[in-house]
């Protein structure tokens, strides 16, 4: 159990408008701190006003990207109570990320105790309008003062909490992507696995590009062959091919998702057959050609699915079932957003509520 201490912002800021809430703009009136120093261990849990951090020019992580990071979301339930979606989850997968980044690893209990207590203290920032929920980003990063390429003597681990609006406010439109040719975004034995802000400043450029094609984003092939696919922009990628529902295999270029892990659970329960494999871009082609590429969606946190209406590969093009979200999708679509706000049963113990 940590010891946390707990200093209350004088003044709390005025809780946005629920209509006007985007994606990370906003921050609550507090956040979780806690040190790192070799030696000592993690020390010093505290829960302050949220604020600018101090941090020298030299600071470690500012030139070798030795940081890694987290993001689940806090719901309200139509009783008004406020619940998580499988934390520990999220605490296993930063340790996992740690683990790769030379960075000391924080006990699951605490990491779920730091996240329930800065929620309960900001519990009012929950928003209640549907499809609303408060996303919070936990990350740890290297702050030794120090241009020596080693692991860090130091380290900060934070949790900052951010109010964000209904990720389909007008409903749920599939969206077109492409298959990225020339940049790869991980390979196997690199950090792929991992959720870490170097993954993501090696993917911008062909996030950009797409949105310049008219594209929502990318789909990424590994960086080997550059045939078998990956994900799709920062989300984990399913397809239902003839009845069946494939996505590619964790073999350590994927980010092993939370959504993308209950997506199956939900599935084999529901007696859905499900493959983790290897899978070419050519096979999906293929497969579209012979009319069985039946549904494709993207699953992540921030949308929960993300239906593909349109996938494209150098100058070939196939429409999903007409460009329209497909059963399977808005069945799990329905049932985890159904779990997460507490409108539908959790018969799986996903949830966690606050006190
Ligand atoms: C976070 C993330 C995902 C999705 O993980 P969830 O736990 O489902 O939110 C997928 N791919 C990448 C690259 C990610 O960073």
């Amino acid at each position: 159990m940590l010891d946390i201490k707990v200093t209350r912002a004088a003044q709390g800021k005025p809780l946005p408008d629920p209509d006007t809430l985007m994606f990370g703009k906003l921050f609550t009136d507090h956040m979780f701190l806690m040190d790192y120093h070799t030696g000592q261990g993690w020390h010093d849990p505290r829960i302050v006003p949220y604020g600018p951090l101090s941090l020298e020019p030299s600071c470690m992580v500012f030139h070798y990207a030795q940081e890694v990071f987290e993001g689940l979301k806090a719901y309200r339930t139509p009783e008004g109570r406020v619940q998580l979606f499988r934390p520990l989850e999220n605490a296993r997968r930063l340790n996992s990320s740690c683990d790769r980044l030379c960075i000391p690893q924080i006990p699951e209990e605490d990491f779920v105790q730091a996240v329930k207590a800065l929620v309960q203290v900001d519990r009012n920032w929950v928003p209640a309008k549907k499809g609303t929920s408060l996303y919070i980003r936990p990350f740890v990063f290297a702050t030794d003062p120090s241009l020596g390429v080693h692991a860090s003597h130091s380290y900060l681990f934070a949790i900052i909490c951010s109010p964000v609006g209904a990720y389909y406010p007008e409903g749920i439109n599939p969206v077109k992507i492409y298959v990225e040719d020339e940049d790869v975004r991980a390979v196997r034995g690199g950090t792929g696995h991992t959720k870490c802000g170097g993954n993501y400043a090696a993917s911008i450029r062909a996030g950009e590009r797409a949105e310049e094609q008219g594209y929502s984003q990318v789909l990424w092939l590994d960086g080997v062959h550059r045939k078998y696919i990956e994900e799709v922009g920062a989300m984990n990628v399913l397809f239902k091919v003839d009845g069946t529902v494939i996505t590619p295999a964790l073999t350590g270029s994927v980010l092993p998702g939370i959504t993308r892990k209950s997506c199956l659970e939900l599935l084999r329960d529901w007696g859905v057959p499900v493959e983790e494999r290897l899978i070419t871009a050519q096979e999906l082609f293929n497969a579209a050609d012979a009319g069985k590429l039946e549904e494709a969606w993207g699953s992540g946190t921030a949308a929960v699915v993300s239906p593909i209406g349109e996938l494209a590969m150098g100058d070939k093009k196939v429409i999903i079932n007409g460009g329209k979200i497909g059963h399977l999708t808005q069945q799990l679509y329905d049932t985890l957003t159904g779990i997460q706000w507490g409108t539908e049963p959790d018969p799986y113990g996903w949830t966690v509520p606050i006190e």
